[in-house]
Parts: C-alpha cells; structure tokens; sequence
C-alpha cells in the first residue's frame, strides 16, 4: 500500500469530515512536486495534526485519484493568486480494524458500521466520541 499523507490543521480536517470539502491544496512547489507528478498512491490519509497510528478518529482515508494543478485564492495562502496541486478527496474509504479489508462509504453505510467481510465493528472509538 502506498499512501499519501497530509497533515492538516483542525479547521480543515473538519471541513473535509464533514464532506464539505472535497479536495485539499498543496503550494505547486519543488516539495510537493516530488512527491506528487508522476506518483501513484493508493491511498491518500488526512492527519489531524500527527496523530499516532491508533489515534484512528484522527484518520481520514480516501482512495487517491490524483490532482488537479489551479490557480487559487485562498486565506491560507494569503491575499495573492496561487497555483496549487488540488488533491482530490472524493471517494472516502476505511479500512477495517479487524481485518484489513477497505470499504467504501457506501458499503459502510449499507451494513451500518459493521464491516461487511468480517462482521466486526467499525471505528468503535470514533462512534463513541461523537454520540
Ligand atoms: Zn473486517
């Protein structure tokens, strides 16, 4: 597995919880171009902060289907026209504690946060921190 890791500040990792944000930038600069043309990922992790491995409310998955290089303007990066990689966070997945096998959010949904391969449950600890 193959996975691209982005570390994000509170205020975005919500937005994109929340699916209101479906993509996230990157400044197009020497750093993320390595690290982004030319690269195959099959998975790309939004980090609140750093979390630890176990720290899986602090974990977002989505299956990575690549970029989008835009010109933007965004707070973040001040008051100016920017050009960034957009990386698209469409397709949200998880992969079961239990067994490794990846969901979508459609099939987590259908068999309502039990993995289907399994029959275990999903994200207890993140279950119990938003009720
Ligand atoms: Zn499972």
């Amino acid at each position: 597995m193959r996975y691209l890791i982005l570390n994000l500040k509170k205020e975005y990792f919500q937005e994109i919880k929340s699916g209101a944000k479906k993509e996230e930038y990157r400044l197009c600069t020497p750093y993320w171009q390595k690290r982004l043309e030319n690269k195959e990922y099959d998975k790309a992790l939004i980090k609140l902060g750093y979390p630890k491995n176990s720290e899986i409310e602090k974990i977002l998955e989505f299956k990575y289907l690549g970029y989008e290089i835009k010109t933007i303007k965004h707070k973040h990066f001040g008051d100016d026209l920017v050009k960034v990689y957009s990386i698209k966070l469409e397709s949200s997945i998880k992969t079961c504690v239990n067994c490794s096998k990846v969901l979508t959010e459609e099939e987590i949904e259908y068999y309502d946060n039990f993995c289907e391969y399994c029959e275990g449950e999903l994200y207890q600890s993140m279950l119990q921190e938003e009720k």
